[in-house]
Formats: structure tokens, sequence, C-alpha cells
């Protein structure tokens, strides 16, 4: 917009033209402002739309996950976020580890204060994609609503009348996804609706329900929350087991009872077969030569066979087995999970009670190791004995012991190492490989093992 001003000197021409120009480009700026603020409010609603629609696509059998671009996790770790049973200490907090496949994270329980843990560990909160509850013990679950509030913009309300965006829903995010046994969801509605929080994001629970259980309803008379998803599937239970409860291109979770003092579960999540090493010198010859394009290689990584334009068939080298992570709830027989947990490349299996006469003080003269297992068994339990045992059944490449009872403390005193390296080698004798115990904030990798699929 330029103005021409007839009757002004040439000076105050140039500066009224200056100012108009200055306006001018003010304009255009902010023109050219508010058209991309609006192109990427609606390109970030069309992809909360797609993600959404993948997501309602997906529910009836598995569903959504950023993972599905990838062929394989570049790295597969835990990390230990509480080893407690019982009473949690000032060096064990309650059960809880984070799963990280690759960049994701999935939490396998989540006992009080896990969110306190999650703030001194690495972890990501809101990378958290889902979380597998073992069982409905409150060691294992009083964790869940406070860190469901902390993860989706947990508000408190506000005064009647009062308007505050906080308390909007934005029903187009992924919901954070919730699996557990009967129970699961009652509880946290419950909860939630109880403590008047109100969620910024949705959530969705998922239940195994056990053959005893009832197979349908919520197991509440509470209505769905606001940001609840009402797609929360009940599973049932086929052949004992509950198969592929998650699934997608590289990875799947199935999970199965293991007997304990109430209904608790193990899961095993199974990484799918990763493409094999190729040895391109043993392809790129006959390519080269039959004048075939170069491409086929991608197709060849990926364990195809390839013509060449010759005709000559050539074969990608055989896939190989992904890892394979048994993640077991409190137990003192997991054998129901043996069939899923086979050739796990780790289990972790709790070892609550143990008899360490010699290494730890408060053994009763009266005690010994059979009358230390049958108490543990009573309640539910194992030792590092039956973990070793177990360990050794399914042929599990490691075992992570956790779940210590709030005498065998942990950190880095001489005492607590002394204990735990006592514990570690009984396991270690059943077992006949090295066996680790866990520590808060400890992690560890899930190594990647060269086997060709058969
Ligand atoms: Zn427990
Ligand atoms: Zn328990």
């Amino acid at each position: 917009m330029f103005l021409v001003f007839p009757y002004m000197e040439p000076r105050r021409l140039w500066k009224r033209w200056v100012i108009d120009t200055r306006l001018d480009n003010c304009w255009t700026t902010v023109l050219m402002l508010l058209t991309l603020r609006l192109f990427l409010r609606q390109s970030q609603r069309f992809g909360a739309i797609m993600s959404k629609k993948s997501y309602r696509a997906d529910a009836g059998q598995s569903s959504t996950s950023t993972s599905t671009s990838r062929s394989s996790f570049s790295s597969i770790n835990i990390t230990f976020l509480g080893t407690a049973s019982a009473q949690p200490s000032s060096t064990r907090n309650h059960s809880s580890l984070a799963l990280h496949l690759g960049r994701d994270v999935w939490l396998f329980d989540c006992g009080e204060a896990t969110q306190h843990q999650i703030q001194k560990s690495g972890v990501k909160m809101g990378k958290i994609e889902k979380i597998f509850i073992t069982h409905t013990h409150g060691d294992h679950i009083f964790g869940l609503i406070p860190l469901l509030a902390s993860c989706m913009n947990g508000a408190g309300g506000t005064a009647e009348g009062v308007d505050d965006p906080r308390t909007e829903v934005n029903m187009e995010e992924k919901p954070l996804e919730i699996y557990g046994p009967l129970g699961t969801r009652a509880y946290v509605r419950n909860g939630i609706s109880l403590t008047h929080t109100l969620l910024g994001s949705p959530y969705v629970v998922h239940e195994l329900r056990s053959v005893s259980d009832p197979q349908h309803g919520d197991f509440t008379s509470l209505g769905h929350l606001p940001f609840e998803l009402p797609s929360g599937r009940n599973i049932p239970q086929v052949d004992g087991v509950w198969t592929d409860i998650f699934k997608d291109d590289i990875v799947s979770v199935s999970a199965a009872p293991i007997h304990h003092s109430i209904p608790c579960l193990g899961f095993v999540v199974t990484e799918a077969p990763v493409p094999g090493r190729i040895d391109p010198k043993k392809y790129i010859p006959d390519i080269k030569r039959t004048n075939t394009p170069m491409t086929v290689m991608r197709r060849l990584q990926q364990g195809e066979s390839v013509q060449l334009s010759d005709g000559t068939v050539i074969h990608g080298p055989p896939r190989r087995r992904g890892r394979k992570v048994a993640i077991l709830g409190d137990t003192f027989d997991p054998s129901p999970i043996i069939p899923l947990a086979l050739d796990a490349d780790l289990l972790v299996h709790e070892a609550t009670n143990a008899h360490l006469p010699g290494a730890d003080p408060a053994t009763k003269d009266s005690d010994t190791y059979e009358t230390v297992e049958a108490r543990a068994k009573s309640r539910g339990h194992s030792t590092p004995q039956m973990a070793g045992t177990f360990a050794k059944r399914i042929r599990a490449r490691s075992l992570v012991l956790n779940h210590f009872s709030p005498r065998y403390p942990g950190g880095d005193t001489e005492e607590a190492i002394g204990i735990m390296r006592v514990i570690a080698d009984l396991a270690t004798k059943e077992y006949g490989k090295k066996v680790r115990c866990a520590k808060d904030l400890m992690t560890i990798e899930v190594k990647f093992e060269d086997r060709v699929l058969p």
C-alpha cells in the first residue's frame, strides 16, 4: 500500500514512503504468519485425525503404535523403577519397570511413587505409551492414578462459572493404553472420579478376562469418564492364555495367568523376526552382470527371493529371531506361562523371600530353607532358588530377580551388596548361569542373539 502525497516536500514524502512500506511489510508479515498458523493448525488437526483413524481401525485387534514405521528396534532396555515387595524403603520403591523399545516406553506395574522414580531416572514420562498391570495388589497399582494425572495434564477443576482451558480434553490425541486384569478399569475410573481429577487427553483400559471372570461389562456401575475411550476391550482367555493382546509389525505382547495369592499375570514381549545379515559381495556381482536394478538389494535385505534380469533367482539371507522378554508379576508358580516364555532372552522373576543364614542377621534359629520356601509359597511368593529353577525350565538366556522383602535393602552399602550377592548365588546354583539382582534405577540391555529362524 503505497500512497502518494503530491503536496509534501520530497524529504517528508520519502519519510512517509518508508513508513508506509514498513506498514505494508508489517501487514504482509502478519498475513503470512496468520496463514502459516492456519496451515499448521490444519496439518496438526489432519495428523491427529489420521492418527485417531488408525487407532480406531486397529482397535478391534491391536492398537496404534509409533513403532510401525520401523523394521526393528535400535535397542531394548529395561529400567527398574521399583524393586520392593510389601513396604517401600529408602533404597527400594514399590514395583514398576520401564521397558524401552527404541524410543517407545512401556511401563510394567506402577506402584506408589513410580512417578518420583521416573523423575530420578532417564525415563521420559511423555514417552510412555502403554502401561501393563500384572495384578491389582496395591504395591503394583497405587501409583497409577497420580502417574496418569501427571502424564495427561491432570487438573483439579475450577469453581462454577469459571472457564478454564485446562479442563478441555483433547480427544484427538493418541490415548494412553492400560492393560490389566479384571478390576483395573474400575479402579482407574473410580479413582479418577472420586479424586475429581480432570485429564487433558484420553486413556483406554483393556482387561484380560480369565474364564471365571464376567466376560462383558466394566465391573463397575460408574459410567465412562469424558476422557476414557469406550473402546477398551475385554480380552477373553483362549487355551489358558491371552495371545497377541497387542501386535504390530515389529512387536507383540501375550500374557498368561501365573499363580499368586490373587489373580496375577505374566507378560511376554516378543520382537518380530529381524532381517538377516546381508553380505553385499555375495549379491552385487550377479546383479551387475545381469543389469538388474540395484534396488533389489533392499528386498534381499528383507529376506525375499528376487529374480534377476536373466531369470536367475537369488535368495536374501534368512530372517533372524527377534528378542523376547518375559516379565512376571508376583508368583509362587508361573508354570502356565511356560509355552509363551520358552527361550526368553530375559526373564524378570520375583524373589521375595530367601533363607540366608550367616548373611542375614535376622534369620531365626528355627528356620530352614524348607520352612522359608513353604512360608513364601503360602503368601504367593518365590525364593531365589525357585526363580532359578524356573529360568532353567524355560531355557531363559538371562535372569534378573526383583520384588525383594524389605529385609533386603538395595543401595550400595557393603551389607546390601553382600546380601544381594548371596541371593543371586542361590538362584545361580539352580539356573546354572550368572543371575543379577535388580536395584532401583538400574538399567540393563536385552542383547540380541544371532539366531536364524528354523
Ligand atoms: Zn507385590
Ligand atoms: Zn502381589
